[in-house]
């Protein structure tokens, strides 16, 4: 432990979010060194990764648009399990060693925060694959944990916090109490869904198909959960289902708000069950101390009125929620001589 104490000083030691849409390295005393999307280009129908695996993040991103068909993005944590373990390496590869330069004498030691919902396997792959990419110690955190520990909760202590974190592919909803975690639900409905209710809406509506990026601008811009200031229109573009030549149409944020509304339902409804599950003690510490909610779709608007009138809980949106987790493993790389003898679910395996 000291020699690793004092190994760190010549490394760069960071943790890692391997968020289903984004992946954030952060770096004590440095902050957020890296924000990219999740994403890798391959060759269509293969893994095989371009650029010697150099085609990660925001590289990956701009081939897209300007590549002919042959080459494809591929999220690997889509829908919070790992779709191909050699593609996840590589984009974990490419991340670690973006922050750590080419000068590799010590290797960093490395917290990733991965989905709670991963099976053993999945959590042995990115361990191999951290270790594989330079890593001289690797530490898996659960994902609400760190989203409570970027959010300033006192998980430590002997009273019940509760965290939803919805990001992409995944909402995790988790009631923690000394350090561990009392009860977790992992559901695959969070951001993605949204955008894919919005691509429905459209289609059944006007006829008109939308690609994914244009949904998730109509969510961003006009989205809500439950209605908060003036209602507000947005013209959208897209091709028309019958013609196939490109139109476009004005829509409401009234209409985008219902068409919201099964995938915040089954947020809420993750959230709901949680709290029935929980033990009355911590049940009880939840009245006064409410629920956070973190990760990019906690920032839907009235997600916050719509879980409070759910839950009949105090809601807070957690301070600068896409960075919640990222921030949250770094400072867990801090305290992990005293956090890793009292946490439980550390998976240095
Ligand atoms: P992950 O941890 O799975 O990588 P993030 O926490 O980075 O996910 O959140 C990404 C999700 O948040 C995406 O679905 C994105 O569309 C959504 N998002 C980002 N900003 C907003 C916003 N202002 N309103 C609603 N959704 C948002
Ligand atoms: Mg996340």
């Amino acid at each position: 432990m000291i020699l690793d104490r004092l190994l760190s000083w010549f490394t760069v030691d960071m943790g890692i979010d391997l968020g289903t849409c984004n992946t954030l390295v952060a770096v004590r005393g440095q902050g957020i060194v890296l924000n990219e999307p999740s994403v890798v280009a391959v060759r269509k129908g293969t893994n095989e990764v371009l650029r010697n695996g150099q085609a990660v993040g925001w590289v990956a991103k701009e081939m897209l648009g300007k590549t002919p068909g042959s080459i494809t993005a591929v999220r690997p944590l889509k829908d919070g399990v790992i779709s191909d373990f050699t593609i996840t390496e590589a984009m974990l590869s490419y991340f670690i060693g973006k922050v750590t330069g080419r000068i590799r004498t010590i290797g960093p030691r490395v917290v990733i925060s991965i989905p709670s919902g991963i099976t053993l396997v999945e959590k042995r792959a990115v361990l191999d694959s951290a270790q594989r990419a330079g890593a001289r110690k690797t530490y898996l955190l659960e994902e609400p944990v760190a989203a409570a520990i970027g959010a300033g909760l006192p998980f430590a202590e002997p009273t019940a916090s509760m965290i939803v974190d919805i990001g992409g592919g995944t909402t995790e909803v988790a009631i923690m109490s000394l350090a561990d975690i009392a009860t977790c639900e992992s559901v695959r409905v969070a951001g993605d869904d949204m955008d894919e209710a919005i691509i429905n809406h459209m289609k059944r509506t006007y006829n008109l198909m939308i690609g994914e990026q244009t949904a998730e601008r109509i969510k961003i811009e006009i989205g809500s959960a439950a209605p908060v200031g003036d209602e507000t229109a947005m013209d959208v573009r897209g091709r028309d289902m019958i013609s196939g030549l490109p139109r476009k149409t004005t829509i409401t944020s009234e209409e985008i708000r219902e068409a919201l509304q099964e995938p915040v339902n089954s947020i809420i409804d993750a959230v709901t069950r949680t709290l029935e599950r929980a033990e009355p003690e911590l049940s009880a510490d939840l009245v006064d101390r409410g629920i956070v909610i973190a990760g990019g779709g906690a920032l839907l608007r009235g997600l916050g009125i719509v879980l409070q009138k759910a839950t009949g809980l105090d809601v807070r949106l957690a301070d600068d929620p896409l960075t919640c987790v990222a921030r949250g493993t770094a400072v867990y790389l801090e305290n992990l001589e005293e956090w890793q003898v009292t946490l439980e679910n550390d998976m240095d395996v």
